[in-house]
C-alpha cells in the first residue's frame, strides 16, 4: 500500500491527502475542520481569499488546546494573493493569515497565483469584509480598473515575490515554500532564479478529466511534490451553472464524481466514486486536497488504504484524460504572467468579472 506521506525537499512529511477549505462558508468550516482532524486528516489547505482562515484558527485552537492533535502533527498551507505580490507585502500577508490560524507559523506557503494585481495604493491588501470584484480603490483582493475589467500590476513580477518568500522560511514564518497555477515554463523559472530555497510543492488543478502526466514528471525530477486541486472535479464551483468559460460544464457531459466508468468501478468494488478518485491519485503516484463541508463525506474520503484498483481500473480512468481545465479564470487572461493561455480557445474575447464571491455561496 501507498505511504501516507510524501518527503519535501526541507525533509518535512507531507500528508498525500488534505482537507480544501475554498468554497467552505465560515459558518460550517469550524466543524468541517474539527470532524476532519478527528477522521484523521493532518493537512489542511487554506488562502486568505477563502474569507474562512479565521474559523479555521479558531476550530484549530480548540483542537490543540484540548490535545486531540500536536502542532508539529499538523500541515498547515496557506498561500499569498495576488494583491500582496510587492515583496514588502509578502510579510503581512503571510502575518495577517497566522493571526486568523492563531499559529506561528505554517508547513507551506505558496504563491497562489502568477499573475500580480494592484494593493491600494501603497498599503497591503488584506481581507476586506467578502472576496467580490471590484474598484481598486476600495482596496478588494479583486481589484478592477476603471471599466471593469480585472486590474494588473505590471511593475511587479512572480521573482521577486519569490525572494520575498524565500526571507519567510529564513524568519521561521513558514518551513517551504511553494507555487500554485503556474505553468510548467513559469516553474522552470522559479527554479533557475531562486536564491536560497527552491519551490516544494506545486499545487494545481488535476483530476481524471486533467491529469498532467508531463507536469507531475517535470516535477517529480525537479524534486517538487505536484498537489493536485479539485482533486474530484470541484463540482461546487462557482458560476457552474453560468456556462462561463471558467466554470462551464466538462466536455465530457458529466461531472467528473458523475462518470459513468468511474460509478461502475465504484459500484464493483463497493465503494463511492470520490474513492475511486482519490484512490486513483493516490496509485498514480500524486498528492491531492479533497474539499467537503459533509461530516460524513470527510470521514469517508480519507479510509483509502485497505482497497486499490486494479490496472485494468486505472487504464480505463487514464482514458477519461480529455483536458478539461475548470479553472482557467479567462478573465485575467490579459495579464503578463497569466499561465492558462494556451487553454483559452483562440477568439477568446475579454469579458469582465462576474458579480459575485470567489469565496463560495453568499
Ligand atoms: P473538489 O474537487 O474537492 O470537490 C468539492 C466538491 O465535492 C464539493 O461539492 C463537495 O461537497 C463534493 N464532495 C466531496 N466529497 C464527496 C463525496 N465523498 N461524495 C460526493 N461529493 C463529494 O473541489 P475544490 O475545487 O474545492 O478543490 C479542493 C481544494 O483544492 C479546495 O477546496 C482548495 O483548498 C484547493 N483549491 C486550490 C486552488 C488554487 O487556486 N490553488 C483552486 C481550487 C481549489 P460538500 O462540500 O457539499 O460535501
Amino acid at each position: 500500500m501507498e505511504e501516507r506521506t510524501v518527503r519535501l525537499r526541507n525533509g518535512a512529511q507531507m500528508p498525500r491527502i488534505g482537507l480544501g477549505t475554498w468554497k467552505s462558508p465560515a459558518e460550517v468550516t469550524k466543524q468541517a475542520v474539527q470532524a476532519a482532524v478527528r477522521a484523521g486528516y493532518r493537512l489542511i489547505d487554506c488562502a486568505n481569499d477563502y474569507d474562512n482562515e479565521h474559523v479555521i484558527g479558531e476550530a484549530l485552537k480548540e483542537l490543540l488546546d484540548q490535545g486531540e492533535v500536536k502542532r508539529e502533527e499538523l500541515f498547515i498551507q496557506a498561500k499569498l494573493w495576488n494583491s500582496n505580490h510587492r515583496p514588502e507585502h509578502v510579510r503581512p500577508d503571510l502575518e495577517a493569515t497566522l493571526k486568523d490560524l492563531q499559529l506561528d507559523y505554517v508547513d507551506s506557503f505558496v504563491i497562489h497565483w502568477p499573475m500580480a494585481v494592484p494593493s491600494s495604493g501603497q498599503k497591503v491588501a488584506l481581507r476586506p469584509d467578502g472576496c467580490y470584484p471590484a474598484h481598486f480603490s476600495q482596496g478588494t483582493l479583486f481589484p478592477l480598473d476603471d471599466e471593469g475589467y480585472y486590474a494588473s500590476d505590471d511593475a511587479s513580477h512572480f521573482i521577486e515575490t519569490w525572494y520575498a518568500m524565500e526571507d519567510l522560511v529564513d524568519e521561521g514564518l513558514t518551513k517551504s515554500i511553494g507555487l500554485s497555477n503556474f505553468n510548467m515554463k513559469q516553474v522552470r523559472e522559479v527554479l533557475e532564479k531562486a536564491k536560497k530555497h527552491l519551490p516544494s510543492v506545486v499545487q494545481n488543478e488535476s483530476h481524471p478529466y486533467l491529469q498532467e502526466r508531463d507536469f507531475r514528471a517535470f516535477c517529480r525530477i525537479n524534486g517538487i511534490v505536484f498537489q493536485a486541486y479539485s482533486a474530484l472535479g470541484s463540482a461546487d464551483r462557482p458560476w457552474r451553472h453560468t456556462g462561463s468559460i471558467t466554470s462551464g460544464a466538462p466536455s465530457t457531459g458529466h461531472e467528473v464524481l458523475d462518470h459513468p466508468i468511474l460509478r461502475d468501478i465504484a459500484q464493483r468494488l463497493g465503494r463511492s466514486v470520490a474513492h475511486v478518485v482519490l484512490r486513483w491519485h493516490l496509485q498514480i503516484g500524486g498528492a491531492a486536497v479533497c474539499k467537503s463541508v459533509t461530516p460524513s463525506r470527510i470521514q469517508e474520503n480519507i479510509k483509502l488504504w485497505d482497497f486499490a484498483l486494479a490496472p485494468e481500473d486505472m487504464d480505463q480512468i487514464s482514458n477519461l484524460n480529455v483536458g478539461w481545465r475548470h479553472l482557467l479564470w479567462a478573465e485575467t487572461s490579459m495579464h503578463n504572467d497569466y499561465p492558462f493561455k494556451d487553454w483559452l480557445p483562440s477568439d477568446y474575447k475579454l469579458e469582465k468579472p462576474s458579480a459575485g464571491s470567489t469565496a463560495g455561496a453568499k
